[in-house]
Formats: C-alpha cells, sequence, structure tokens
C-alpha cells in the first residue's frame, strides 16, 4: 500500500533530506532537522504524490488518507498532549505547501487552524491571555476566508480598519480582546453573507478544507506561470505540511524572524536576518512592522535604535546561533531559515539552501573549502557558471524600479542606460561629446561598427542570437537586446515605437543584455569588482580541467582582455571583423565589387599591410599561445554597400562611376547570402584574396620572430568547406604563399592550416577532410543554421514559440542541440580522430561559452573550447565542472 503520510518530531523521522521529491523540499528539511534533535514542531506532511492523486481522483480525497491524516494528528497530539478540537486546551496546527523546489509566494498557507467558538475559550484558558486567543481566531477566519472559501479580503481588512478608527487606535495591538471577540463575530457575519454557510467549526472540515485549498494552490494561474518560466513539470505536485502550531505572539518573550547563516548578498560569514517580537510570521513578510536585527554588529552598522535578538534575548540567540552552526555543518552549504521563540523556547520551522549573488556564491563556496566544510571539487560545482556574468558586467541594482517596455533576446551580458541614438555616426558623435548613448537599429552591419563600439548598449528589433548584432556585441563585451520583435524602428525619423509608446532621439533608455529587457529611463546600475575569491576559484577551476578554453577575439584590445581572463589562446579570430572599421571597409567593398583580378588585388594591396599590422599586434599580445586566423568570411549582404554615400564612398576610392557600381552590387545581390558566395568559396573563385591574407599572416609572424625572440605558432583556418577539394585547393594557396615569403625573408615558421567543420557535408566527410586539415574547429553556429535548416538571422522570429512549446529545449544558437548537431560533431570529431590520430579539435561558434554545451564537448573529448573574451572565465569554469561531471 502506498504510504501518503510522513511523520516528524518527538524522536520520530519517516523521511529526511534525501526525500525532497516525495516530500518537498520543506517537509524532508522538517524531518532532517527533527532527525538530528533540533527543536521542531510535531508534524506530518502529506506526500506530492497525493497531489497528483487527489486530481486524477476528481478532487477527492481517498479513504486511505483520511486514515492516514487521523494517524498523523494523533502523533501531533501524543507529543503535544493537547488534542485537536478539544475544548479545554486544544491542539492548533498550521498548513503548509511545499514543493520540490521553493516557489516563493506562490502557493497557500494557513495558520491557526483549529480554533472555533469554542476551542477559542480553551485557548484564553490554556494560554492565560484571552487577547492573544481572539486575535489568533480572527487572523485565522481572516486567512481561511481568503485562502480556503476565497472571499474578498479586502471586506475583512476593511473591517478590521472601521474597528481601529471606531476606537481611535492606529495599531493592531492596541486593540483588547473584547475589541477582538466583536472583531470575530463581525468576521463570522462577512463569511456568512458572501459564502452562503457559517464559518466551518468543525476542525477536521477546517483541516481538509486547507488541503484541499493547498492542493488547489497548485493549480492556480500563479503558479501554473511560474512553473512554466521555471521550467518546473506540473506532475511534481505540492505536498502539504500540518505541523503543531507555535506561537511568536505570546508577548514579549515570543518571536518570529527569518535568518542566513551568511550574508546572502556579500557572502561574508556573519548571521543575518530579521526579528519582530510578540509577532506571527506573516507579519514579517507584510512589512507592518519594521523587523529588527538579529546580530548587535548589524544593528551598529545601520545606526539602528530597536535592539537586536542578541542583545534582546541573549539565551534564546545563543542557542539559535549554535542551530545555524549545526545546519551548517550537516547541511554543508548556507541556510536559509524560519524560526519562532514562544515564551523563550526555541522552535525551528524550515531551513533550505539560501539564494545567493553570484559574489556571494563565490565567496561561500571559497570560504567552506577553506574552512574544511566542503571540498574544492565541490566549491567548484557550487557556482554556477553563468552568474559569473553578474560580477563581470555592470548590472541593474536589484532594488530600483523598472518600466520595462520590451523584450528581446538576452544577447550580450551587462546592464547599460544612455540617450537613444538611432545611427551609428550620432552615437559616435555625442559619444565624443561624452554622452551615454544607446544604439538603436533595427538590424546591425558592418559599417555600424564604430556606433556599436561608441555606444554604451546596443538595441536590435531583428536577428537571434547569432546575429551580427549579438556576435560583434558579445566580442566588445558590450550589452545587447537583440530581436526585440514587438518594437518597431524608424531610423529616418529617429523614432522607435512599442506597445502605444514613442522613444525619441535623446530619450533615455536602458537595457538589460542579461534578461533581454528595454526599460524606459535610466536604471541605475551596480559596477562590477573581481575579488581574489574569483581567483582562488579560477585556480582550482583550471587545476581540474581538461579542455583549454582559447577566445574569439580579433583586435589586440579584445585580445588582451581575453587573456587577462586567463584565455590560453585565439580559436576564431575572424578577418572579416579587422576591415569593419574607418576606410578599411571602403577597400574591402572595392574588393567584393571589383569587375576582374587587376581590380581585386589593387583593393587588396591597400588591406595587406593594415592587416599584417593587426595580426603583428595580435601575436605580440598573445605570445606563446596558439592564434587561429580564420580566412576571409564575409556573407556578402554584411559587406555590400546599402545607402548612396556608401556607394559614393566606394566609387571615389576605386575611380569608378556610382552607377556601374551599382550595377555591380545588383548582379552580387544574393537570396540566401549565408548559403551564398561566402566561406571558401570566395576564395575557390578569387584565390587572390586568400593568399594575400596568408602573407600577411606569414610576414607578420616572422617580424614578430624576429622582433621578440619568440616565433608565434599561426594556425590558418579555411571557412565553410564541404569537401576536401575545396581545403586541398586553399591549402595550396596558403602553402605557396607561405612558401614564398619564406624564401623573401630567408626564414621559415612553423604553422597549421586546418578547417571549420560548419556544414554537415564536411561533419560526414570529415574522415577524407583530416587527410588535408591538421586541426578541426567545429563552427556551431553555422552547423546550426545547415543542420536544422534555420536560418541563424531570421531564427528570433519563430524560435521562442519553438522553445515553449518544448520542440527544442533551449534555442538551438545558444546551447547546442546535442541530439542532432551535437551527433555530427561527436561523429566528425570520430571520424578525424581515426584518420588523424593527434588532429587538433576546438569549438568556435557562440556554444563555446555555453556551459551546457561546454559540457558535451568534454564527452566528446574535444581539445579546447573558444569563447568571446568575458565568457572566457564562464568558459574555464564550466569546463572544470565539466571534468568532475566526468571523472
Ligand atoms: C560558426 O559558424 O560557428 C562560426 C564560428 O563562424 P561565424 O559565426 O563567423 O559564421
Ligand atoms: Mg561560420
Amino acid at each position: 500500500m502506498t504510504q501518503y503520510v510522513y511523520r516528524f518530531g518527538g524522536g520520530v523521522s519517516d523521511g529526511g533530506k534525501g526525500d525532497k521529491n516525495l516530500l518537498g523540499g520543506k517537509g524532508a528539511n522538517l524531518a532532517e532537522m527533527a532527525s538530528i534533535g533540533l527543536p521542531v514542531p510535531p508534524g506530518f506532511t502529506i506526500s506530492t504524490p497525493m497531489c497528483t492523486t487527489y486530481y486524477d481522483e476528481g478532487e477527492q480525497f481517498p479513504q486511505g488518507l483520511r486514515d492516514e491524516v487521523a494517524n498523523g494528528i494523533a502523533h501531533i497530539e501524543g507529543i503535544t498532549a493537547k488534542r485537536f478540537g478539544d475544548a479545554s486546551d486544544p491542539l492548533l496546527v498550521s498548513v503548509r505547501s511545499g514543493a520540490r523546489v521553493s516557489m516563493p509566494g506562490m502557493m497557500d498557507t494557513v495558520l491557526n487552524l483549529g480554533l472555533n467558538d469554542a476551542t477559542v475559550e480553551g485557548l484564553v484558558a490554556a494560554s492565560g491571555d484571552a487577547r492573544f486567543a481572539w486575535d489568533s481566531y480572527r487572523r485565522f477566519i481572516q486567512m481561511y476566508a481568503d485562502v480556503v472559501l476565497e472571499l474578498d479580503h479586502g471586506a475583512f481588512e476593511e473591517a478590521l480598519e472601521v474597528a481601529k478608527e471606531d476606537r481611535g487606535f492606529t495599531l493592531d495591538t492596541e486593540l483588547s480582546a473584547d475589541d477582538l471577540k466583536a472583531l470575530v463575530a463581525e468576521y463570522k457575519g462577512l463569511v456568512e453573507a458572501e459564502w452562503g454557510k457559517p464559518f466551518p467549526q468543525d476542525v477536521h472540515d477546517q483541516l481538509w478544507g486547507a488541503v484541499g485549498a493547498v492542493f488547489g494552490s497548485w493549480q492556480s494561474e500563479r503558479a501554473k506561470v511560474y512553473r512554466r518560466l521555471n521550467d518546473i513539470p506540473a506532475n511534481w505536485g505540492t505536498a502539504v505540511n500540518v505541523q503543531a502550531m507555535v506561537f511568536g505572539n505570546m508577548g514579549e518573550t515570543s518571536a518570529t524572524g527569518v535568518a542566513f547563516t551568511r550574508d546572502p548578498s556579500k557572502g561574508d560569514r556573519a548571521y543575518y536576518g530579521e526579528f519582530l517580537i510578540n509577532a506571527q510570521g506573516e507579519d514579517v513578510v507584510a512589512g507592518i512592522r519594521t523587523p529588527q536585527y538579529l546580530t548587535k554588529t548589524a544593528r551598529e552598522e545601520a545606526g539602528a535604535k530597536a535592539a537586536s535578538m542578541e542583545e534582546a534575548m541573549p539565551a534564546v540567540y545563543a542557542e539559535l546561533a549554535a542551530v545555524f552552526d549545526r545546519l551548517e555543518t550537516h547541511y554543508r552549504d548556507m541556510q536559509d531559515i524560519e524560526f519562532t521563540v514562544e515564551r523563550a523556547k526555541l522552535w525551528m520551522l524550515q531551513t533550505r539552501s539560501g539564494k545567493r549573488t553570484a559574489k556571494a556564491a563565490l565567496k561561500i563556496a571559497v570560504d567552506m573549502a577553506e574552512e574544511g566544510l566542503i571540498t574544492r571539487d565541490e566549491a567548484i560545482a557550487r557556482v554556477d557558471p553563468q552568474a559569473l556574468d553578474q560580477l563581470l558586467h555592470p548590472t541593474l541594482d536589484p532594488r530600483a524600479t523598472r518600466d520595462v517596455i520590451a523584450k528581446g533576446l538576452p544577447a550580450s551580458p551587462g546592464a547599460a542606460s544612455g540617450a537613444a541614438v538611432f545611427d551609428a555616426d550620432t552615437a559616435e558623435k555625442r559619444a565624443a561629446a561624452g554622452d551615454s548613448v544607446i544604439l538603436i537599429r533595427t538590424e546591425t552591419s558592418p559599417e555600424d561598427i564604430h556606433g556599436m563600439h561608441a555606444a554604451k548598449g546596443i538595441l536590435t528589433a531583428r536577428g537571434g542570437m547569432t546575429s551580427h548584432a549579438a556576435v560583434v556585441a558579445r566580442g566588445m563585451g558590450r550589452p545587447c537586446v537583440s530581436g526585440a520583435g514587438s518594437v518597431s524602428i524608424d531610423a529616418k525619423a529617429k523614432v522607435m515605437s512599442v506597445g502605444g509608446r514613442e522613444v525619441r532621439e535623446g530619450d533615455t533608455l536602458t537595457i538589460d543584455g542579461t534578461t533581454g529587457e528595454v526599460m524606459a529611463g535610466s536604471v541605475p546600475t551596480v559596477q562590477p569588482e573581481l575579488s581574489g575569491d574569483f581567483g582562488t576559484l579560477m585556480g582550482w577551476a583550471d587545476a581540474v580541467r581538461r579542455l583549454k578554453v582559447r577566445a574569439n577575439a580579433e583586435t589586440p584590445h579584445d585580445c588582451r582582455t581575453a587573456r587577462d581572463f586567463g584565455a590560453e589562446g585565439v580559436g576564431l579570430c575572424r578577418t572579416e571583423h579587422m576591415f569593419f572599421e574607418g576606410s578599411r571597409i571602403t577597400a574591402v567593398r572595392q574588393m567584393i565589387l571589383a569587375e576582374d583580378e587587376t581590380g581585386r588585388r589593387a583593393a587588396l594591396a591597400k588591406l595587406l599591410p593594415e592587416q599584417r599590422a593587426d595580426f603583428a599586434a595580435i601575436f605580440e599580445v598573445m605570445a606563446g599561445l596558439p592564434v587561429t586566423i580564420r580566412l576571409l568570411d564575409p556573407p556578402l549582404h554584411e559587406f555590400l554597400p546599402h545607402e548612396e554615400t556608401d556607394f559614393a564612398d566606394v566609387a571615389k576610392a576605386a575611380g569608378v562611376d556610382v552607377d556601374i557600381l551599382k550595377r555591380r552590387a545588383a548582379e552580387l545581390h544574393e537570396f540566401n547570402p549565408m548559403l551564398g558566395h561566402r566561406g571558401c568559396r570566395l576564395a575557390v573563385t578569387y584565390p587572390e584574396i586568400y593568399e594575400i591574407q596568408a602573407r600577411a599572416i606569414f610576414e607578420a609572424a616572422i617580424d614578430v620572430a624576429a622582433a621578440s625572440g619568440a616565433a608565434p605558432i599561426p594556425e590558418v583556418m579555411i571557412p565553410l568547406v564541404a569537401t576536401r577539394r575545396e581545403l586541398e585547393l586553399m591549402k595550396a594557396v596558403v602553402d605557396k604563399a607561405a612558401k614564398a615569403v619564406f624564401a623573401e625573408r630567408g626564414t621559415t615558421i612553423e604553422y597549421l592550416v586546418g578547417t571549420m567543420i560548419e556544414l554537415p557535408r564536411a561533419a560526414l566527410r570529415a574522415g577524407e577532410i583530416a587527410e588535408v586539415g591538421e586541426f578541426f574547429s567545429f563552427g556551431t553556429n553555422d552547423l546550426t543554421q545547415t543542420t536544422l535548416g534555420v536560418s541563424r538571422d531570421d531564427a528570433a522570429r519563430f524560435l521562442g514559440v519553438y522553445v515553449e512549446q518544448g520542440i527544442y529545449a533551449k534555442d538551438p544558437f545558444v546551447s547546442i542541440d546535442v541530439e542532432g548537431v551535437g551527433e555530427l560533431v561527436k561523429l566528425a570529431a570520430d571520424r578525424g580522430r581515426a584518420t588523424r590520430p593527434d588532429i587538433k579539435l576546438g569549438i568556435c561558434g557562440e556554444h563555446g561559452g555555453d556551459p551546457a554545451s561546454i559540457d558535451f564537448c568534454e564527452s566528446v573529448r574535444l581539445d579546447y573550447v573558444s569563447a568571446s573574451p568575458y565568457r572566457v572565465p564562464i568558459a574555464r569554469l564550466a569546463a572544470a565542472q565539466a571534468a568532475l561531471k566526468a571523472r
């Protein structure tokens, strides 16, 4: 027979902390605390499967449950020596929900259950405090009417207010026993008038009503929304905890409070919390009275007058502090606790692992490892790598109010406020004048780069997580919200409309690239500061990880940032990104638009010296580390001129007529530029492009070797290869350039030639491609696009619905689709290794910075992951966690 009721307290514990799935978090931990001898009011938990059974049986309680609950009540009666419904000394209980994971404020609670017209007199006699007894009855009716009977709670609040006003009082506590007795009569009248029946006097009816309400709250609208937002399955159900009441409102030696065993926001090793004398739990939450500090130090630091618990109740405080320590050593983690003091006796009502900020998570993990409470490996596993973003970027002040006007994709983390601007030139001008600006574009293209650089944040209406804006912003470390579909942008009129509101140039706007929120006005931000704990934990992580971590970076500045964050080389230098700035983009356009090889060579000749200088600077910053340079891979639409002025600039630089240029651009127009004349296809048709780039790489490497004595090892990478033959042709171009440069300079350097694996055909034919390629780097952005047949730039329009419908668990451009794309990666890795056992394997798609994808990379034993500079620390920690998991 299935057991539904699990007892705790008085030396009995039918469950323990391992039973969260069965008893919910609260129930499991109450049982655990009872089992280690902590003072827990006796009670029982109705298990979570009962919640599902209750719904399956048409919201009925099976007879077996009724019998088990009767035993549970008998258990509480036995320990408390009070009887449920006894008119002389009644047992009162609380009824609380408790799911597997905490769902704060989502579900219902009923306190003081078991009071009726007869038992309230018993409570008067037993407590010797008529005011307390009538106040408890008053609270009970009010809560029961709200939670179980679902009557309008406003009517009860109003009756309470009127009762105070009539007597000229301001505080609830000024009401006498007789006042409260009169209020109870009034409340009962309200119930009967609204519900059509008198307030239930049978304590068993009260109990079943409350249990039903807790189960009912699992299916409330707000609970459903919370579950959807937090991926909590509906069939988990909630448990119900029925527990003997203890009273924090029995006078000046009674109190109630909440506490953390360490500071949850900074992580300091200090008890942290609040309490209220002569109050019940809901008073602390309701914020009617200002709670007092737990410790003397905290009170003094806050400059508060009201005595701390340490000062007001020293003996109970000492006992509580001992419980904190006991709980921390027992659970080996920071705990979030609820307690009540009833007439100087301490009772524990809840404990659970406390939620904490990223800063606190780091400090607590490092401290606990150094205290010997947990191992270093456990410390590594305790910190959520994604949360490190909070430490590396400014975040919104959590206390500030936000006027959210739109939501897009969290494309690049961090928060920023500034004046709205609608074009890159204005962004640059205003930034140069000292303004903070947010650049708003329908989508970005290379000609926006200077504006993106100048802006504090970027907002686009279109584009997914691997769109131009997202990739470039992440590389720069600029906060970015992309694909905010609900906003429409009129760049000419310099206005953005969203939900009937307008944002004009100069209006202040805030974006949060960590959540995707767009807010009107300025929301204060908090600056990050990297503590010593960060370095300590990273050091521990580095010692256990197997995967190397490189960076996707193409400027010396980004390479420096990446190196400072611990990057062990460059995994992807997108050379087309090196052409975004200034006069270079004109030369690139000139090259693309040229009608013949002579025209292209003329344009390339302008680019060669600049590119050589860039490569040299990157080799210097990355001295001693590998640098993977990818030859040109420009999806043409990102580089073709769009505006009149662009055409004029290119025409002037090339000495060609504007109309000829426009005709040429029209000829080059592609329907699917992402699948068009890009990647190695460009150099298969125009080999001189790769020849000149390869030349720049080798000349730079030799220059740096001569100047510093340390020869860099360039890894030359060919993009968008589908066949062995393509790679063979391209490798021949690179080798030829190398040979020529080495002959001219009279020296040689080591280098590798490899390929991106970013097309399904390349993955399938990896065995023969590895005969030519000396390394593979998985370009999972394109591999996702081509495997799923989903355009990177258009995905934002429908992928959200796909994720909501559970078609993909997460955005496959953010977290690798292990079953599909992952299968191809694994297959290519296996086939590549079969041909060339020592082939170097890495990943440089955006997935290289995503913890779940890094875990996958560890499972197929890639050699390295490469992520944008600000995600390097995240990748280091995630790689360590993956290695620990794989042990
Ligand atoms: C990729 O496709 O994964 C990749 C890294 O290349 P890009 O994003 O530049 O196409
Ligand atoms: Mg690619």
